[in-house]
C-alpha cells in the first residue's frame, strides 16, 4: 500500500463474489470475513471493494478471441482498475492440482457469470476425428468419486 501510495496510486483491496455458497457468495459477507480476517481499514490502510458489486452481477464483457472463449465475463471494478497487483497464495485445487497466480487472477477477475461458463466448460469431450471407440473413457467415469 505504502508503495503504491509512492506512486501516486490509490490502492484498494479487492476480491470477487464466489460461485458457491460460503461466507463470500456475496459483498456484505465477503466484506465482514475480510474484517474478521484482520483486512480492516485500520490495518491495511486502503479500502476493499468487491469487484463485482453485491451479488456479483456487476461485470464487463471482454472480447478476447480464444479458442475457448470468444468474450469473457470480468468484474466490473477490476476491468475499471488502471493496475492490478496479484498478491497470491499457493493453494490446492481439486481440478488443476493447485491454484497459483494465473488460476487466482483467471479465475478470481471473473464476476459470477464468468466463472460460471469457465466451469461448464470442464467436461470431457470425445474428438470424433482420432477416437477409436476403445471405449476406457467409459470406464474412467464410471468409476470417478462423486
Ligand atoms: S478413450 Fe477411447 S473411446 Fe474414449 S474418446 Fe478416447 S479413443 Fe474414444
Amino acid at each position: 500500500m505504502d508503495r503504491v501510495k509512492e506512486c501516486k496510486g490509490k490502492p484498494f483491496l479487492t476480491d470477487t463474489n464466489t460461485l458457491y455458497r460460503g461466507m463470500r457468495q456475496e459483498a456484505v459477507s465477503h466484506l465482514t470475513n475480510a474484517y474478521d480476517h484482520g483486512f480492516a481499514y485500520s490495518v491495511i490502510d486502503a479500502p476493499i471493494l468487491i469487484a463485482d458489486g453485491l451479488r456479483g452481477n456487476s461485470a464487463v464483457t471482454v472480447r478476447i478471441d480464444k479458442p475457448l472463449f470468444k468474450t469473457v465475463s470480468i468484474a466490473r471494478d477490476i476491468h475499471m482498475a488502471d493496475v492490478l497487483i496479484g498478491v497470491t497464495h499457493f493453494t490446492g485445487h481439486e481440478l488443476s492440482g493447485f491454484g497459483g497466480a494465473l488460476k487466482n487472477l483467471g479465475m478470481g477477475c471473473a464476476s459470477r457469470e464468468g466463472k460460471l461458463s469457465e466451469h461448464s466448460n470442464i467436461s470431457p469431450q470425445v474428438k470424433k476425428k482420432t477416437c477409436n471407440a476403445c471405449r476406457r473413457c467409459l470406464t474412467a467415469v464410471l468409476t470417478m468419486p462423486s
